[in-house]
């Protein structure tokens, strides 16, 4: 393990950074080492540094923590999951098929009205976290055009955006996380 968690300046979790630009982000004062890994060090001829494990910055960062809205991240929030009948795709050495998955407008778009639509009361954007759900093909064929309950489907959650604490723990869904970030990551 050689990745670094970044908090933002007020400890909460914003991503998970490669060591290399960490180690940047420390040598221009840009971030504080709060953890490092016990007995690692990251020598350069000049200078010797504790292998950083967690560092904030030293200013606050407004949108650093956004969980960026891609195919990629949706289905990893769905953990790899149709949302409507709870296939999960899985090879044979247990990893997720993408492509077997595809992503649905939970209201279909031909209901949108100037690129927004309406759900529980609620307006969004018809192309948002809040409007797209993982699908396997056979659900999304049979959803077509229509909305969940004309298509006779429920929804198993209701979709909306990871907060920054868990799009960190999307990226390692699959990876142990490192002790020496624990206690930052109750938040
Ligand atoms: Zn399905």
């Amino acid at each position: 393990m050689q990745d670094v968690l970044l908090l933002n300046a007020d400890y909460s979790p914003v991503r998970v950074l490669d060591w290399r630009r960490a180690v940047t982000l420390l040598l221009d004062d840009k971030a504080r080492l709060v953890e490092h890994y016990e007995g690692r060090q990251i020598r350069s001829p000049s200078t010797t540094l504790p292998w950083p494990a967690v560092v904030t910055l030293t200013s606050f960062a407004r949108h650093r923590g956004k969980v960026r809205f891609n195919r990629q991240n949706v289905l990893a929030r769905d953990h790899w999951t149709c949302q409507y009948c709870g296939t999960a795709p899985r090879g044979t050495s247990g990893r997720p098929l993408p492509g077997e998955l595809t992503l649905d407008h939970v209201v279909p778009r031909s209901k949108a009205t100037r690129g927004r639509v309406t759900r529980n009361g609620r307006s969004m954007p018809v192309t948002s976290w809040e409007n797209i759900v993982t699908a396997c093909r056979p659900c999304n064929q049979r959803k077509a055009d229509k909305s969940p309950k004309a298509a006779g489907l429920v929804l198993r959650s209701r979709p909306r955006r990871p907060t920054p604490w868990e799009g960190v723990s999307m990226l390692f869904s699959r990876v142990e996380i490192p002790d020496e970030w624990r206690g930052y990551l109750a938040a």
